[in-house]
């Protein structure tokens, strides 16, 4: 049965220019892009966003980055879509990121790592929903 994720472009890919690649190497993989938009999002937004992250130490610095240029939202759907995205976008470190994963290629530190997917069904809903509205989904 088809499954929707969600995703973001970070502001480190959208810099460097690989918004195209990351999008042609998602595609590629079978994801078929339900929603997809450009924006930049205040440090509030990345705060409420990243709320289960608040006790970590990385937080406000990892807060400060995703509010620090344009990201690329998208909702993605296709089978097995959370994990197969997961499997695409490589280790959280790029430095343990298998080959040909999107952050082995595009991925500059642990923090500024390129690409954003959901964890688990629940996060995919609560992640879509703060978002995107449902009339956006096609
Ligand atoms: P993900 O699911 O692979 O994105 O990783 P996590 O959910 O553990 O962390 C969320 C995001 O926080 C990561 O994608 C990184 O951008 C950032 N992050 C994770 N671990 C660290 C860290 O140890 N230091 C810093 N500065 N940022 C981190």
């Amino acid at each position: 049965m088809s499954q929707r994720t969600f995703s973001i472009i970070k502001p480190d890919a959208v810099r460097k220019g690989y918004t195209a690649a990351i999008l042609a190497a998602i595609e590629k993989a079978g994801f078929q892009i339900a929603s997809i938009k450009k924006q930049s999002i205040s440090k509030a937004q990345a705060e409420g966003f990243y709320a289960v992250h608040s006790a970590r130490p990385f937080f406000d610095s990892l807060t400060t980055f995703m509010s620090s240029g344009p990201i690329v939202l998208m909702v993605l759907e296709k089978e097995n879509a959370i994990a197969d995205l997961r499997k695409l976008m490589g280790a959280t470190n790029p430095a343990n990121a298998e080959e040909g994963t999107i952050r082995k290629q595009f991925a500059g530190s642990i923090e500024e790592n390129a690409i954003h997917g959901s964890d688990a069904p629940e996060t995919a809903a609560f992640e879509i929903g703060y978002w995107f509205a449902g009339y956006e989904l096609v």
